[in-house]
């Protein structure tokens, strides 16, 4: 999988963090950019649709019956049970994308992010932090409707995702945004220019510099 010309990226962090607004930025950001194409990796879950989301562009969302059978079918790279539903990452999408030269980002947990380190060491993790804990409780309350109880669980859920940041490459503090988003497009780009895909990008360009051709 070394040899793939796409990137594999993680993006994980405890709700709250912003990480789905700013892997949304990136994506607006890089659309219709042939130079560096990416995309998100839609998984699998079996927990229920939330208002406005859409089978197959959020998640493929699916039975637990029918997540079980997947998994006899080895059809997952990655899967972990988090909160009570099951989420996984389909292999052979990702395989697919990424040889096509497409980097591709996937918005897991920790529990999927050592799996994936373990089968791809060279996939770049990326954990996102929020830059307190008072802006966090802020960011799980902004409707404000909740009980006590429901956001000191959600709190609680938050700590024990944050407790995993040093099992990642990179950490993002999620404080001005434009700054996190501006932190990201770092780490993209220069994973992007490291020689080994370089080199597999502009085989051409080289050949001819070097006199090969
Ligand atoms: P939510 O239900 O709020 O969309 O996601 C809950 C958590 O599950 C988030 O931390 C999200 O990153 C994680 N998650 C989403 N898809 C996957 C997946 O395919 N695999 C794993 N391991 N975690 C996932």
């Amino acid at each position: 999988m070394a040899s793939l010309l796409g990137n594999l990226f993680i993006l994980a962090a405890p709700s709250g963090a912003g990480k789905s607004s700013l892997i949304k930025a990136l994506m607006e950001k890089y659309e219709g950019n042939e130079s560096a194409p990416m995309q998100v990796s839609v998984s699998h879950t079996t927990r229920q649709p939330r208002p406005g989301e859409v089978d197959g562009v959020h998640y493929h969302f699916v039975s637990r019956e029918q997540f079980e059978a997947l998994i006899e079918q080895g059809v997952f790279f990655e899967y972990a049970e988090v909160f009570g539903n099951y989420y996984g990452t389909s292999r052979v999408t990702i395989e697919q994308t990424l040889h096509r030269g497409i980097d591709v980002f996937l918005d897991i947990d920790w529990q999927g992010a050592r799996q994936v380190k373990a089968l791809m060491p060279d996939t770049c993790g990326i954990f996102i932090l929020p830059p307190s804990l008072e802006v966090l409780e802020q960011r799980l309350n902004s409707r404000g409707q909740d009980s006590e109880e429901v956001i000191a669980g959600r709190m609680a859920q938050a700590v024990a995702e944050m407790s995993h940041f040093n099992e990642f490459d990179s950490v993002i503090i999620n404080d001005d945004f434009a700054t996190a988003l501006n932190d990201l497009e770092s780490i993209v780009t220069a994973r992007r220019l490291r020689t080994m895909k370089q080199q597999m990008r502009h085989q051409v360009l080289l050949d001819e510099l070097l006199g090969n051709a």
